[in-house]
């Protein structure tokens, strides 16, 4: 087998999606000195806005992704939902870095676990629910409470149905579910946590401290870096994220979300092969941030330490009402803003975020946030 390739700076780096994740990557990208396209369907997209070309296109369309193909060196991605087809043919036209079997196993919810319980790594338990007589022998193995999610294409808790007891059961149109399903065991977690883990060609691996991340209305809402968990634990979930991307053999940048149980151990929730919204935190208080990591190790550059040199929050801003804090957070010297230049900001988009940075080991308590927070706390509370 050849060694694998090195893109120099001056190369083209081809991105598959054109979302906030595909803007900051261009622009670290652009940073090193790599042109960036990108591939998307939607006209305005936030990533095309930053880059040198886009190849407007679904993600599937043959054509699309030939175009796309012509115009890169190697090929990435910012958003892994892309068909098996689509993910072949480009892997016959490009070098495709994450590869294609990592991208399989994260898109599927049962793939995913099942490869992680040959990795070792614990999860909540599970079975598989694609069809009803599957839901009921699921139910009978793990009882309540229970969570049904979508195999494929949930996220922000899209496509999950909570299951606390055999009422809650009863109660549901199980013919109208949206099959196939994974059914999980409820965790009674203690915290959220997540690593952002980068892997080069040459197998060195680089693990960003865990962060602990605090959800609202099922979307991710701040990120307290480092997690404020025992340095024992914070180093396991880094050995976690570290194997997990060692057996998977990638190439490139993953988040790995996980759960910390009451008594500290650590099941994994679910791995995300590219830049995740728990790692811009790494923008503002780290050397070279997840989206650099994520550049050099496609590109087959040498990566450098995860250092972090401050303590951080990220807060992200969501709709309009987070949206119209903007003026407050320009006037607030401690605040990094970033925002994605989406023009409409709905309700649930996600339209930026903040980082509040504190000295290194100054990050404070939920107090000290807060009043760190300033208006974004008091909208947090509403
Ligand atoms: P996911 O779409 O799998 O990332 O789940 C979204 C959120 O739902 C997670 O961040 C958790 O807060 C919650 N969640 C997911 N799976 C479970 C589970 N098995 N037990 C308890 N909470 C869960």
């Amino acid at each position: 087998m050849s060694a694998p390739r090195i893109f120099r700076p001056g190369a083209t780096i081809g991105i598959v999606g054109g979302g906030q994740l595909g803007r900051m990557s261009a622009m670290a990208a652009a940073r090193l000195g790599f042109h960036v396209h990108i591939l998307t369907p939607e006209t305005n997209s936030p990533a095309a806005e930053v880059a040198r070309g886009v190849t407007l296109g679904a993600y599937d369309d043959e054509a699309a992704l030939r175009d796309f193909a012509a115009h890169v060196d190697v090929v990435t991605f910012e958003f892994e939902n892309v068909s098996a087809t689509g993910l072949a043919l480009l892997e016959s036209l490009r070098p495709v870095r994450p590869g294609r079997v990592i991208l399989e196993t994260s898109q599927d919810r049962i793939t995913e676990k099942t490869r992680l319980a040959e990795l070792g790594a614990a999860t909540a338990p599970w079975r598989p629910a694609r069809d009803a007589a599957e839901l009921d022998t699921a139910i009978a193995a793990l009882g309540f409470p229970l969570i049904l999610k979508t195999t494929r294409l949930g996220y922000d808790g899209k496509g999950q149905f909570p299951l606390p007891d055999a009422a809650a059961f009863a109660a549901l149109d199980v013919a109208a579910l949206p099959w196939p399903l994974i059914a999980e065991g409820y965790v009674d977690f203690d915290r959220e946590i997540s690593v952002m883990v980068a892997r080069g060609i040459d197998g060195t691996v680089r693990c960003f401290d865990a962060t602990q991340n605090i959800h609202r209305n099922g979307i991710l809402d701040l990120s307290l870096a480092p997690a404020p968990v025992a340095p024992e634990l914070a180093r396991a979930a880094q050995d976690l994220a570290a194997r997990v991307a060692e057996g998977l053999g990638l190439v490139g940048l993953m988040g790995v979300e996980m759960f910390v149980t009451a008594d500290g151990g650590l099941l994994v929730n679910e791995i995300a092969p590219r830049p995740h919204n728990s790692g811009h935190w790494t923008m503002d208080a780290c050397l070279a941030d997840q989206f650099e990591m994520h550049v050099r190790a496609v590109a087959g550059l040498p990566l450098p330490p995860a250092m972090r040199h401050g303590d951080a929050v990220m807060k992200n801003l969501i709709g309009p009402d987070d949206m119209a804090l903007c003026d407050a957070i320009l006037a607030s010297p401690g605040q990094a803003l970033h925002l994605y230049g989406k023009a409409e900001a709905r309700p649930g988009r996600k339209m930026g975020h903040v980082t509040i940075r504190f000295p290194f080991g100054a990050l404070p308590g939920e107090a000290g946030i807060s009043a760190a927070l300033g208006p974004l706390a008091r909208q947090r509370e509403s």
